[in-house]
This record gives C-alpha cells, structure tokens and sequence, in this order.
C-alpha cells in the first residue's frame, strides 16, 4: 500500500513510513494512493465476527507489507482484548432508529483510546530493537494528552513528554495523566494557557538540530494510523444494523475532523453509508464550510465541550483532496491561500460532491444541554456534552433522512461531571476501573512558558532507550 501527500510534493512512503512519520515534508498528510474495496460478501461475513477480528479485515490492507499477517493480528488482538467492555464498542438504542455507539471503554474513557492504544504498539513493532528511540512530544487541553500517556507508558523505544496548561485542565483529567508512573511518561505543566504551550511545542518541532537530537515524533490526528484505526467501528456498526443491504447514517461530534472523515473512508471502501452528519458546536468552521462552502478561521470559543473548541480542522484537507480527485497541487494551492489569509472558498462542483454525503449542523450550547437532559429523562442514559451535540445534530437530519442513525459516543459522562450534573442534577461516577486516580500520588513538572527551559529539562531526561 503506497501512501500519498495531499499536497504532491513529499515522498511515497508505506504504512511503516506514514505511522512514523505523522506529518508529510512538503506540509501536507498523508493519505492511500487508492481505496482497498470492502465487497457485499466481505461485511456479510463480519456480522459474526468479534470487534478484533473485524479490525484486522478491515485494516489489513492498508498495513500492506509493514507487519506480517499473525504479528499484526496479534497486536490488535492485544490491544482490544483489554478494552472496559466485552463488546469494545457497544451499540445502544435510544429510539426505534436511532442507536448511540459507546467508544468511550478504553483506559481514558475518551474514543481517541481507540486509536491511541493501537498506534502505541504500532510505534512499538516498528521501532523494535532498533536505533536509540524516540520522544512524542505534545500539548493537551484535556483528552488526547491523557490517551496518548496511556498508549505509550511503559513502552520500550519511546518516551513522552506532555505539556498542559498549569491549572488549566479539569481535575480528572490531570490525575489521568499525572498518576501514571511509567518511567517513560514526564508530564510538564506549564505557567500559561493551551496556547502558550502548543507554540512551545511547535518552537521545539521547528528546532531542526533539537528536533533530531531528540527524534522528535507526534501521535495527534494527523497520523493516518488513527484514522484507520477509526474506519473499524463504522463498520463494525454497520453491519450490526443490517449493512450492506441497508445504508446506515452517523452522527459525528466534530473537531479536526478525524473521526468523521474515518466514516468517510468507510464508505470509500465500500460501506452503504447514507449521511455523515459533521456535528459542530459555536466552533462551526466545518459546519459552515460544508453548508456555504467558505471554510474561514475565526476565534475560537470556549464552550462545555472543549475537545470540539477548534477552528482549524486538520483533516478537512483531506476531504478537500478525496473531492479534487487526488489533485497535489491543487490542495496545495488552496491550503496555501488559507494559510496566507484565514479563508478557502470551496467551489460549486465540490462542494456538490461534498453534500451528497456530508451534512453540517451546528448546535449550541442551549440544545446541548436540553438534549444531555431530554436523553437521561426518555432512556436513563447519561451522555456527555459532546455525545449529546451528535444526537442533537442527528435529530435534525433525521428528517431528511431515512433508515437507523448511528450517533457516536465520544467521551464518557464521568469526563465532564459539571456540564452532566447542570443538565440532570445528576453527577456521574467515574466507572470503578479508574477511580483510584482520585485517591493516587501526582507526578508532574511545572516550567515557565520558555523553550530553552523546556529543552534544558529535555535534555537533562533519562534516555527514550532505558526510560520503559
Ligand atoms: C477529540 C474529540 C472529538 C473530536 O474528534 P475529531 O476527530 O477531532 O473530529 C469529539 N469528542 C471528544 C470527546 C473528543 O475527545
């Protein structure tokens, strides 16, 4: 399987190439040359089957000849046979067509477990015993940051280093990262916003000598192993709901755009998928982009649900390239046109192409809310706020719609207690297999918002190649 920029100008590389890599050289990501086909027989053939064995049809083609059939097998059983439910990801019906899939049963209760827990032992196969290891080096608002501590920690070949912003993070989600005591795993608060700390992060990566000193590498959703990982769970949905023979829409709480163009690959492939709904919040980038065709920056809104307060989504060049045909030097153009001036205008026949599967809606803060309580009073379920920005959205396409709606549960209740407990005066518990973070010594480091300061602790770390 050859691996593609959207912006034409980096290298061909394979799976191993992609996963290591993240980012393309010449600024763009990466993507399939082509679409591996999922026939009619073959998802007839997964109803049976349980969420790994369907994850390793599914992904197989697209590892190509990186990892040997049974090591790959094996890594994705190991990864998903210790999931929170038996099921990995469960379906649960809300109404006589409109089911919620439950992602949120991994280690961190977030759905980017799903795809962060696979590319840790991806990382791990294809570093082997080579070379002198890698750093990931990040900065977290909140989820990614604990589901890629949790990926790494205790992996030989690979340290981490995860930035947040000093006092900036609910509690939850500090102790998620700052209670894990793997050698490999330095947590850093630093003295400023998610900002402040992001540009340090982009400083170090843009530090040619520092970034190879340290190999430098990132696990944040422009890696195409995530999104691939992600591919697996519309499908495994699907099938569930009668697909092939009968089209299945998704509801899709949205950031930078990674799990709702994983639905689009899915449907590439073959998977009948009527509708993707892109469920945004007051940062509606996408969902105006989609609707008026002008994808334009504006400032970002802090809202209750955070893991969507984004006003660049990343992946959405990817879509933009799928549409053009493949066409390099055309996305490139237009990424450069918004990145000199805040704005792309998609084009009528795009944008065409786009509608016939993608519908944008945007949701407020207010909807949000009466939904997280609407759903708790019909079903007894209790849905986080972004959950709930997906079935609000799903039930305005619902009535241009027909057949089930699936809307994706991205996070569990307990990760958001507050905007839970205002909407249903009920608060959450954390599930049982992670309360003990409450009650567990933190271990973290806190520095000023200065890169020498971080690169000075950086280099003064126990090696990536001993650290585990
Ligand atoms: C990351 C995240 C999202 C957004 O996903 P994207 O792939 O960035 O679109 C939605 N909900 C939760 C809970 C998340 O953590």
């Amino acid at each position: 399987m050859d691996y593609v920029s959207t912006r034409g100008a980096a290298p061909v590389l394979d799976f191993r190439g992609v996963t290591l890599a993240g980012l393309a050289s010449d600024g763009g990501l990466y993507v399939p040359r082509a679409w591996p086909e999922l026939s009619h027989a073959a998802l007839r053939a997964m109803r049976d089957l349980s969420y790994a064995e369907t994850a390793v049809r599914v992904m197989r083609p697209f590892v190509g000849a990186s990892l040997d059939g049974a090591q790959f097998a094996r890594l994705v059983h190991t990864v998903y046979d210790d999931f929170g439910h038996p099921a990995v990801t469960p379906l649960v019906q809300l109404d006589s067509r409109h089911w919620l899939l439950e992602l949120h049963h991994g280690p961190t209760l977030a759905f980017k477990d799903i795809a962060l827990q696979l590319l840790g032992r991806l990382f791990e196969a294809f570093l082997g015993d080579s070379g002198s290891g890698i750093t990931i080096l990040g900065a977290t608002s909140g989820d990614t940051g604990s589901a890629a501590i949790h990926a790494v920690a205790g992996r030989p070949g690979m340290r981490i280093v995860m930035l947040h912003p000093a006092g900036r993070v609910s509690e939850v989600q500090r102790r998620q990262m700052t209670t894990v005591m793997a050698a490999n795993v330095h947590n850093i608060a630093i003295e400023g916003s998610f900002d402040d700390a992001q540009a340090l992060v982009k400083a170090l990566f843009n530090d040619a000598a520092f970034r190879a000193e340290m190999a430098l590498s990132a696990v944040n959703s422009i890696n195409w192993a995530r999104l691939m990982a992600q591919v697996v769970y519309y499908v495994f949905s699907a099938v569930r709901l009668g697909a092939p023979d009968a089209p299945v829409s998704f509801a899709v709480p949205t950031g930078n755009f990674g799990d709702v163009f994983a639905g689009h690959v899915a449907a590439r492939m073959g998977l009948p998928v009527r509708r993707l709904v892109v469920a945004t919040n007051e940062n509606d980038i996408v969902a105006r982009a989609l609707a008026l065709g002008d994808y334009s920056r504006q400032r970002v809104l802090a809202t209750a649900s955070p893991s969507m307060d984004i006003q660049v989504s990343s992946n959405f060049e990817r879509l933009l390239f799928d549409l053009a045909d493949n066409d390099g030097p055309a996305t490139a153009a237009r990424m450069a046109a918004f990145e000199s001036t805040g704005r792309l205008a998609i084009g009528p026949e795009i944008l065409a192409r786009a509608g016939e599967r993608f519908l944008g809606v945007r949701v407020d803060g207010a909807t949000m809310q009466q939904t997280v309580a609407q759903v708790h009073e019909t079903t007894g379920l209790l849905v986080d706020p972004h959950t709930a920005i997906g079935i609000a959205a799903a039930r305005v396409a619902a009535g241009s719609t027909e057949g089930p709606i699936v809307s994706l549960a991205t996070a569990h209740p307990a990760k958001f207690p507050e905007a839970v407990e205002r909407a249903t005066g009920i608060r959450p518990p954390l599930p049982r297999r992670i309360g003990h973070i409450m009650d567990r010594s933190e271990r973290m480091t806190r520095l000023p918002a200065d890169a020498e300061a971080l690169k000075a602790h950086m280099r003064a770390l126990a090696p990536a190649r001993e650290a585990a």
